[in-house]
């Protein structure tokens, strides 16, 4: 079987493994990045990155790619949560960037990707494990061949990928799904913020302006539950929200798209790293996207991977990967907390 050796081995072309190969590249360190041909269809969201991640992308070199790759900035948001009253969060007192960003990001990846030396993406049909040689058998159109690494890193996301195939398991804290799709857009007096968000009995939503004419609504129920299987018909809607104040405003008779079902739990692999592989993004720890700390989460992650990398390289030892592991699930401990304080609070409904 031909092989092809390098130090590092991406598998997954989302923000975090992408990010990764940004910053390894830039170190010098020799690695592949597998990128499978994906047939499931994706729905722009939307996603928001906050005032506090834009300070860490412009450390990162990233923030020119970021706010090009951007729908617009966004100077605040709106919530009806845990108060009878329209909250206005205004980032204009965030230092030192007080705004965010939303974000197109399918165009934030080709930004990304064209960052790299082309030859560093492996494009493939479908790839496996061989756990015999540690190493990964790719199936391109023209060949199969297996590359080796000192390093393997899933950045699958969610599908979680390698984790999988190293048998390596992981913890669901709650079982939430989201439901998007993309609506003719309307606007309402009360809300000057392009990102509005309301709880309402069993669930909760949001709804974001995408372009002049689209707004992106999600909402969110748990997995299973009476309000989730309504969630999955648009027709459903109306009634689902027939209590929120300003969320059914929002929901004209017309739909743009069908509705997109993805996970949105908060859950937490096993094991982060062992001693010749880790994991980041979500597919190390994911977020509910209420916390909007998903994409900073990609980002930070491929940062603090690509610094216990180059240390593990460069050592016997896999201390590194250890200390990376621990910082993980540290943010992730902190965040379990934070997130038990927002649905808790969850109780206002008119
Ligand atoms: C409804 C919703 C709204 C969200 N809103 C926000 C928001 O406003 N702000 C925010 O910060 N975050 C938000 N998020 C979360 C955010 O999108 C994710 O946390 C972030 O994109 C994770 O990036 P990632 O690179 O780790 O994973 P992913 O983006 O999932 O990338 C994984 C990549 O791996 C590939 N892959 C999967 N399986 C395989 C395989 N077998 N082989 C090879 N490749 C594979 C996938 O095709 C993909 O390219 C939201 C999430 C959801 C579901």
């Amino acid at each position: 079987m031909p092989s092809l050796h390098r130090d590092v081995v991406i598998v997954g072309r989302g923000i975090a493994g992408l990010c990764l190969s940004v910053f390894l590249q830039r170190k010098g360190i020799e690695h592949f990045l597998v990128v499978k041909e994906m047939q499931q269809k994706v729905i722009a969201l939307a996603e928001t990155l906050p005032p506090s991640a834009v300070a860490m992308i412009q450390q990162l070199g990233l923030r020119e790619v970021f706010e090009e790759s951007a729908l617009e900035k966004t100077l605040g948001y709106h919530s009806l949560w845990g108060s009878p009253k329209v909250q206005d969060v205004n980032f204009y007192f965030q230092h030192p960037y007080n705004y965010g960003l939303k974000l197109d990001k399918q165009l934030l990846l080709e930004k990304l990707e064209s960052c790299l030396d082309s030859h560093k993406c492996v494009q493939c049909k479908n790839w496996s494990w061989k756990e015999e040689d540690r190493c990964i058998r790719v199936n391109s159109a023209e060949k199969v061949f297996d590359l080796y690494g000192r390093i393997f890193v899933d950045a699958t996301g969610r599908k979680k990928a390698l984790l999988r195939k190293l048998g390596i398991g992981s913890t669901v804290h709650d079982q939430q799904i989201a439901f998007s799709c993309h609506l003719p857009r309307i606007r309402h007096p009360k809300i000057k913020h392009g990102v509005f968000t309301e709880a309402f009995k069993g669930g909760w939503g949001i709804v974001s302006t995408l372009d002049q004419r689209t707004n992106v609504m999600t909402l969110y129920a748990e997995k299973g539950s009476p309000q989730s299987w309504k969630m999955r018909e648009y027709h459903h809607w109306q009634t689902l929200l027939s209590d929120t104040q300003i969320l059914q405003a929002f929901l004209p008779g017309e739909v743009l798209s069908p509705v997109f079902v993805s996970a949105a739990n908060s859950i937490c692999t096993n094991e982060i790293a062992g001693s010749d592989w880790l994991a980041l993004g979500d597919a190390a720890i994911a977020f509910d996207p209420l916390s909007s700390h998903g994409i900073a989460n990609a980002v930070y992650t491929a940062w603090q991977a690509a610094e216990a990398i180059e240390e593990r390289l460069g050592s016997d030892s896999d201390l590194a990967l250890k200390v990376y592991s621990e910082k993980l699930r540290k943010i992730f401990g902190a965040y379990l907390v934070t997130r038990q304080r927002f649905h808790n609070n969850q109780v206002f409904f008119p």
